[in-house]
């Protein structure tokens, strides 16, 4: 199966195939490539608003919808950027080995698609624990 977005795969099987620490950095980066898009859209909102004086009606109506997309989007990436930054960080928490507090080097042993539920092996001692994404 084929990953909907290349950057923001499933925790599963981002551990699978790049490593814990790597997925993390993965959603990390990816949601401050949101919190950037949130914050560019912003200024061409405010822009927008600078370019209501003035102008013919046609004008105005693309101001109009230039607001609204880029309000939209706005909105959209603030929501996106708070939501893979929450749940990276939730992910992280859990992290640590319970035995050994080993942090980040943990493989898949099962995934509970169910009830949402991951179990993963500390790779340093073996010990298994279950993580909530
Ligand atoms: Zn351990």
């Amino acid at each position: 199966m084929t990953p909907r977005n290349y950057l923001n795969r499933p925790l599963a099987e981002g551990i699978r195939t790049v490593g814990f620490r790597k997925w993390y950095e993965r959603e990390l980066l990816s949601s401050h490539a949101h919190m950037l898009i949130a914050l560019l859209s912003t200024i061409a909102l405010m822009a927008t608003l600078e370019l209501f004086q003035g102008g013919s009606l046609g004008d105005k109506l693309v101001n109009v919808l230039l607001f609204i997309l880029s309000g939209a989007l706005a909105l959209w990436s603030l929501r996106r950027y708070l939501y893979l930054l929450s749940h990276a960080e939730a992910v992280a928490d859990q992290a640590n080995c319970p035995q050994c507090t080993e942090y980040g080097r943990l493989s898949v042993v099962e995934e509970d698609r169910r009830n949402g539920r991951l179990l993963v092996r500390c790779r340093k001692c073996g010990h298994d624990w279950t993580l909530l994404p």
